[in-house]
């Protein structure tokens, strides 16, 4: 890929491109080629063997589908034929939020398939999510990956916000991996498009909800913005550099409730550099008001992420210029 022809305005001078860099990032293949909202049956190879993960829906399965531009490794969404309407329903606002949205740092819906059930198709992330393979990997995944990582769900949740789209169900288990070096969030399931005039969706009624990422005026008032995403940012940080850790130990939900009206906020995980654990706290600010945006949090997570990757070049290249 040509990084220089697409760069991004604020490349500091004094050190190297980074792919991040350019605004056209994309080391996957692109999908938007074959980027249909009606999959035909005959175009789908369902590879029953492998289910990749499961849900009250139904479940997800691995296959593969053919276009005229070749053929895509996909994960398919399948809907339980025997499933009320309702579930059905979820799943095709799930589908159109995200039909709305192309970024690298989102997995990309691909389309829909009609057939002997409802199936979404979305790109593969083989690497499965965060938590686990973070968990199943702690000897091989540096710090400096993690930060990479998080970088890029930075990046993909600033996305989010500018086209003013609420998550709602940010955490590590919904960012999936392409591998050890891309990440991309998924789970569209809670999300919300906000009006062009709103800066939150007002829940009617508390659901089944991830009461840990939450920030306090979603528990409080039911209310959904970017700023409580980047609550939620916080304590997927806080996941990922405890290598796939579980927030708030053995705490029930009211409990951690207390503990952060309290003032608490959860310790520094053992690997995690202080400059990270800083940014954490940023995205725990009580008041939303004076919480970061993601606009923000993607700068701090950038300005750390280029600072130690030009640090070992230079280390590097002073190691191979030293006499032997
Ligand atoms: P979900 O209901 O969207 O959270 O999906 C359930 C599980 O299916 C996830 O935790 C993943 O393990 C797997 N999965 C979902 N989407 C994908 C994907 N695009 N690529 C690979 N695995 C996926």
């Amino acid at each position: 890929m040509d990084t220089h022809r697409h760069l991004e305005k604020d490349v500091p001078k004094n050190r190297e491109v980074l792919p991040m860099d350019s605004s056209v990032f994309n080391p996957y293949h692109n999908p938007n080629e074959v980027r249909k909202f009606n999959i035909q049956r005959s175009q789908l190879l369902i590879d029953d063997e492998v289910e990749l993960g499961s849900g009250n829906f139904g479940c997800v399965k691995k296959g593969t589908l053919k276009t005229d531009s070749g053929q895509y490794d996909v994960a398919i969404k399948v809907l339980k034929s025997d499933n009320e309407k309702l579930v059905q329903e979820e799943m095709m606002r799930e589908a159109e939020i995200m039909h709305q949205l192309s970024n690298p740092f989102i997995v990309r819906m691909l389309g829909l398939c009609k057939a002997e059930s409802l199936m979404l198709v979305m790109e593969m992330a083989s690497a499965g999510p965060l938590n686990k393979f973070l968990s199943n990997n702690k000897d091989t995944v540096t710090v400096e990956d993690i930060v990479n990582l998080m970088h890029q769900v930075s990046m993909g949740m600033k996305y989010l916000e500018e086209k003013n789209f609420v998550h709602r169900d940010l955490a590590a288990r919904n960012v999936l991996l392409v591998d050890q070096q891309y990440a991309k969030i998924s789970d569209f399931g809670l999300s919300k498009a906000l009006g062009a005039d709103d800066n939150y969706y007002k829940a009617r009624t508390a659901g089944k909800w991830p009461l840990k990422w939450y920030a306090p005026e979603c528990i409080n008032f039911h209310k959904f913005s970017s700023k409580s995403d980047v609550w939620s940012f916080g304590i997927t940080m806080w996941e990922a550099f405890s290598y796939g850790g579980k927030p708030y130990k053995k705490m029930k939900g009211p409990e951690v409730i207390r503990f952060i009206d309290s003032g608490n906020r959860m310790e520094c995980p053992p690997a995690c550099p202080e400059r990270m654990y800083a940014v954490m706290k940023e995205c725990w600010t009580y008041k939303h008001e004076d919480r970061p945006d993601f606009k923000k949090v993607s700068e701090s997570m950038q300005s750390y992420h280029y600072s130690i990757s030009n640090k070992a070049k230079l280390e590097g290249a002073a190691a191979a210029a030293e006499p032997i």
